[in-house]
């Protein structure tokens, strides 16, 4: 079944009667819903965007209760039983008890009523705007899915200046979602829509793959030394079951030397550090090295450095931004990079947009600059043609 559905006036969705496994999302259009009890047909009403279809069949499995025809030609997005289920297993049981009663006695009162009445459309008019929020929650990951399953999730490559060898050695993987009609949507947006859940498992999948790709056709190439490709994941992906186990895999699938793929935890809540540190020690054991992210932000703390081996710091861009605010943000960099090199770890220092911010991190002694001034992120026939890696050759040119 296709995520999206065109149909045309006239066209029928789903029949009374048919078993369901998934809720529908109007997009545009019109949907009349109707049904026959005994000699009558009952008309329960029409629907439009924004409004939801099938929901309570979609929750119990029970056989379609209407008919769903579309009066104009209209598009709908599936809502899918498992993506609905996975987020109510997930959600508070208080919650969940609630949705129960309430779907139990739903269908209690659908049972009861006269053979000839009619029954309640299952869908109602959504005016509150957190339930429209919801909805365009449902429609977003509903959208994401499809991007997905269509390949059109794009992974750009932003290149990252190594101060010893006075060149890019490597990049920082960045997906890109383009929405038809709605423009890029930011991975800060989606990435934490897909966290919400295991949504982000394929997406980190779809992105590693395009990198394994990648390096590969670098390798292919004759390029040599091979760059390091580093690949963000939360971590929430980083504990899903096997996914230390497909990754090193997928490396060493494609016979990758150690430290062409690197791996940056990024963290939006607080780590569960021994899972964590399992995973760490099973991809290390692969040649497949680590990098704290957004160090010195958010949960990105001192424990993480005290209880995990990160190979690489990525100090966030904030400190670089403000480096030059005043005697004490400078002195707090040089702290941070003297701590990252007195456990064993290189500096990669993000965010950097001017010659001044970069030299004066060279005189701290930082081995890598990531930021505008080198580049933005690249699409792939960049990187594969060696032109994303002309960073700063280009400034100084120009
Ligand atoms: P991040 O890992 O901290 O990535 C760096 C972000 O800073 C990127 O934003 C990048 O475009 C931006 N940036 C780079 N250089 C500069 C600069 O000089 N100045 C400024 N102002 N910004 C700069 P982007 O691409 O929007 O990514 C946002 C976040 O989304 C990333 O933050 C990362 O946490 C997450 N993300 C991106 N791709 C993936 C992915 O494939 N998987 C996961 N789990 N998360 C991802
Ligand atoms: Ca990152
Ligand atoms: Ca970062």
């Amino acid at each position: 079944m296709g995520i999206r559905r065109d149909l045309f006036a006239g066209e029928v969705l789903y029949r009374q009667g048919e078993p369901s496994d998934c809720a529908w999302l109007i997009e545009q259009g019109a949907i009349e819903l109707a049904s026959v009890q005994g000699r009558r047909t009952i008309q329960h009403g029409v629907l439009g965007p924004g409004e939801l279809i099938g929901e309570l069949s979609m929750l119990d499995g029970a056989p379609r209760s209407a008919t769903a025809t579309a009066r104009v030609d209209t598009v709908l997005l599936a809502v899918e039983h498992d993506q609905f289920l996975e987020r109510l297993e997930g959600s508070d049981p208080i919650v969940r008890t609630l949705v129960d009663s309430l779907r139990r006695r739903m269908r209690a009162l659908m049972a009861a009523l006269p053979e000839d009445a009619a029954l309640p459309a299952e869908d109602v008019a959504i005016d509150d705007p957190e339930e429209r929020s919801g909805i365009g929650k449902i429609r977003l990951e509903s959208q994401l899915r499809e991007a997905l399953d269509s390949g059109t999730l794009e992974v750009r490559y932003q290149p990252i200046h190594d101060m010893h060898a006075h060149a890019v050695r490597s990049y920082e993987a960045l997906v890109r979602w383009q929405l038809p009609g709605r423009g890029p949507v930011s991975p800060a947006e989606f990435i934490k829509l897909a966290e919400e859940t295991s949504l982000i498992v394929p997406v980190g999948e779809y992105v590693l793959d395009r990198v394994v790709e990648v390096l590969v056709a670098l390798r292919d190439q004759g390029v040599s030394p091979l760059p390091s490709i580093a690949v963000n994941l939360s971590a929430r992906q980083l504990v899903e079951p096997g996914m230390a186990r497909q990754v090193v895999q997928r490396v060493q699938r494609a016979g990758l030397p150690e430290g062409a793929l690197k791996l940056e935890v990024t963290e939006s809540r607080m780590l569960d550090y021994a899972p964590v540190a399992a995973v760490m020690r099973h991809c290390r054991e692969h040649g497949i090295p680590f990098a704290l992210d957004d160090f010195g932000t958010g949960y990105s703390n001192l424990t993480h450095l005290h209880k995990l081996d990160f190979e690489f710091v990525k100090v966030d861009q904030a400190f670089c931004r403000q480096m030059f605010d005043g005697p004490r943000a400078m002195a707090i960099v040089e702290a941070i990079v003297a701590m990252a090199h007195g456990i064993g770890a290189q500096v990669i220092v993000e965010g950097v947009e001017t010659r001044e911010q970069l030299e004066a991190l060279g005189r701290l002694g930082v081995r890598h600059a990531q930021g505008y001034l080198i580049g933005q992120a690249a699409p792939v026939h960049e990187v594969l043609s060696g032109e994303a890696a002309r960073g700063l050759e280009r400034v100084a040119a120009g």
